[in-house]
């Protein structure tokens, strides 16, 4: 029996039971958009269905042209779409799971110019102004949605879910802030959410009693003027009789200034917000953002803060997450780490999404499952994130390879990034490999560095070179002064660093170093602190204020830190793209001084001395943290290359160290154990 024992208790909504308490949550993932897209997403959708999710939430699909979120994104509003739609539920009921069609009309958020909010206006995240609707404008988009959901009902979907959350369409009727309106649906509350009721009830007027309706609630809007908490609840109590089954937790709208997802949120940071809610009602409540374990969604819905856990993301890492619940092998859960780097940041490039952790996400069909007809023995070399998820695949195709790793640990740059305050998930990743290593019984040896000899006398038929970078140290006079400390010796070593500190370089390990630097050691980080967290990002969970937004408390940084780079471009400008300006935010709140245009010209006893275009200056540090980049170590590799015919093979940050990531290895590693 499964030690989730509320995970897995049915739901009985009526007139039809989810198997367990869990929705996979909307995700956009660009195959929406691709050639043979609707085959691909049957694929993707199966494979979450056959992992065991009780309820899946398909993307965002729009009710008519003016709802898109970009001109070429999907819609449904015409007969001849339906069909289509059959492969995915199809696909899904399979594997005797529940699919329910996301309706989303983007209002002012489309990215187009043919967009059409409550009041004609333009969002700060987006170039296109939005026209506002006349009456009979609102009267056609709610024919609109009522047409959607009917045509998604044809289709085989199990219900909707109506995205009435992070400041799309209905979240603007209902927010002052974009609803400034005069008739009978602006103004008053009555009439500010008068355009989401009649949408719910035209739904459910027009799919029968028979269908899931789930309406997204924005439960915390987190902007000015946002809907108050009195107004978030008297719309709730309001869902029932409109026809809604189910009540999903939407936080934040997309222009909050407020993080909400990333990984620097304490996991379940936002479940408050739905307990107080279900307090006031009697619909079942999904908790969302944030929630990546078994144990924390168990918890949840054993202390009774919700009735459902919403999560998305961590079913692109593994879909396999509540079959591995369900067996007490949550060990073996590939977690998401709130990264956004394959997933929302692909999709806001308009690249298909996938995962960090897990490149197969969204491209289920370009892998095969078959196991290698060849078994072959593979040496590899270095255990960081390329060379780990190269042995963890090979083993699972039917290969046996054997890690040699010259440090005492496995995981390489990621025992680096797990040491910076915020990024504490990215231990998950090394757990999960570690667990995959004895599953598969992957031979390890660690302290051991090879070289030519051994590699030459070995009876191993390729050898996967893994080894990873090392750090570049400029010319700068001065250098080798004992103040200077290189970014491995900082965060890894821990060596000791004075309260004023310079450091040199300002691309993700540059970022990574001074949010480290700024934080008091004997303090926990603020994702591991929820009150820190709120009070830094100014969410107010008294909720006094509309929006519940309150100022934000700057914490006091602990060290001061000077973030220098060569460059003239903004600092930070190629951190991901939904999280990169959280990272600048955090520094800018910890008084960072980015300066940028700067040569280095000496290191000694005073400090650093530099070169600006303000002109020459002294920075009177105590210590200069060198975070300039890093070379590939891969001369190993070339020597054998020379002297052995085996085939080699070079990936990760060995093959090439520019714009070195873990996404990047990572799949080099799963894509080569495919090819081998
Ligand atoms: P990087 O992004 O290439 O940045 C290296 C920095 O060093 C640049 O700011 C560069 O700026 C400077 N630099 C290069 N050569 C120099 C020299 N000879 N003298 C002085 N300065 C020099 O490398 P990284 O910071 O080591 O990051 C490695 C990879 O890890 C990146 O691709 C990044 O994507 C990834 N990463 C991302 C994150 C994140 O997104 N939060 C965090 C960690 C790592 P100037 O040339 O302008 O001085
Ligand atoms: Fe999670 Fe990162 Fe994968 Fe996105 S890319 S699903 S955030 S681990």
């Amino acid at each position: 029996m499964s030690k989730y024992e509320a995970i897995f208790k049915p739901l009985d909504l009526g007139f039809c039971t989810l198997k367990n308490r869990v929705i996979m949550g909307s995700m956009h993932t660009g195959l929406e958009e691709t050639k043979n897209g609707f085959d691909k997403m049957a694929s993707f959708y199966a494979e979450r269905a056959k992992g065991g999710v009780g309820l899946i939430v398909t993307g965002g699909i729009a009710p008519n042209f003016q709802g898109r979120v970009h001109p070429f994104a999907l819609q449904l509003s015409f007969p001849w779409q339906v069909s289509k739609h059959k492969k995915i539920t199809k696909a899904v009921h399979e594997h005797d799971s529940k699919i329910c069609l996301q309706i989303l009309h983007t209002g002012r958020y489309a990215y187009h110019p043919l967009g059409a909010a409550p009041t004609t206006s333009k969002a700060p995240i987006s170039s296109f102004k939005a026209r506002g609707m006349s009456k009979l404008g609102i009267k056609k988009t709610i024919f609109d949605y009522a047409n959607c959901a009917r045509l998604a009902q044809k289709a085989g979907y199990d219900g909707v879910e109506i995205m009435g959350s992070e400041g799309y369409l209905i979240n603007q009727f209902l927010a002052p802030k974009t609803n400034k309106r005069t008739d009978k649906y602006g103004g008053s509350f009555e009439n500010r959410s008068r355009f989401a009721l009649e949408t719910i009830r035209a739904v459910r007027k027009k799919t029968g009693p028979n269908f899931i309706i789930i309406y997204r609630l924005s439960m915390l809007d987190l902007v000015k003027d946002g809907q108050s908490w009195e107004e978030v609840v008297a719309l709730a109590k309001q869902l029932k009789e409109a026809g809604v089954n189910i009540v999903n937790t939407g936080i934040g709208w997309h222009e909050a200034r407020v993080p909400t997802i990333a990984t620097m949120v304490p996991r379940g940071a936002f479940v408050w917000v739905t307990e107080k809610l279900k307090k006031e009602i009697e619909l079942p409540v999904v908790a969302t953002n944030r929630i990546n374990t078994p144990e924390l969604a168990q918890e949840i819905l054993d202390s009774n803060q919700a009735d459902m856990i919403s999560m998305a993301r961590p079913f692109l890492a593994d879909p396999d997450f509540l079959n591995k619940a369900q067996d007490n092998r949550s060990d073996e859960i590939n977690t998401c780490i709130a990264c956004n780097q394959a997933c929302l940041d692909h999709v806001f490039q308009n690249k298909i999404s996938s995962c960090l952790v897990n490149p197969k996400a969204c491209h289920e069909t370009e892998y095969s499952k078959e196991k290698s007809n060849t078994p072959k023995k593979i040496a590899v070399i270095g255990s960081g994130p390329a060379g780990l998820s190269f042995a963890v695949e090979a083993a699972q195709r039917g290969h046996f390879p054997t890690i040699f790793e010259k440090s005492k640990e496995i995981g390489g740059q990621f025992n680096i990034a797990k040491e910076i305050p915020g990024k504490e998930e990215f231990r998950e990743t090394i757990r999960y490999f570690q667990k995959q290593m004895e599953i598969l019984n992957i031979e390890l040896h660690l302290n051991k560095e090879v070289d030519l000899n051994f590699l030459k006398a070995s009876e191993f038929d390729e050898i996967v070179f893994a080894s990873g970078v090392r750090p570049r140290t400029p010319k700068i006079e001065g250098i080798e002064h004992k103040k200077v400390l290189s970014y491995p010796e900082v965060l890894y070593h821990k060596k000791e660093v004075g309260k004023k500190v310079a450091i040199i370089g300002a691309g993700g390990i540059g970022f990574d170093t001074a949010e480290f630097l700024i934080h008091d050691p004997s303090h926990q980080s603020e994702s591991m602190d929820q009150e820190a967290f709120f009070k830094h990002w100014g969410i107010d969970t008294s909720y006094k204020d509309r929006g519940a937004v309150s100022p934000k408390e700057r914490p006091t940084p602990f060290r001061e830190i000077y973030l220098l780079q060569r460059k003239a471009t903004k600092h930070g400008r190629f951190l991901g793209k939904t999280t990169g300006w959280i990272h600048r935010q955090s520094l800018k709140d910890a008084n960072v001084k980015m300066l940028k245009e700067v040569s280095y010209t000496k290191i000694d006893d005073k400090g650093l001395h530099i070169d600006t275009p303000e002109g020459s200056t002294v920075l009177e540090v105590d210590n200069v943290v060198i975070c300039a980049g890093q070379y590939s170590d891969n001369e190993l590799y070339h020597e054998f290359k020379e002297v052995d015919a085996r085939p080699a093979h070079l990936i990760g940050g060995a093959e090439k160290s520019m714009e070195i990531d873990a996404k990047r290895a990572i799949k080099q590693g799963v894509d080569l154990a495919n090819r081998i």
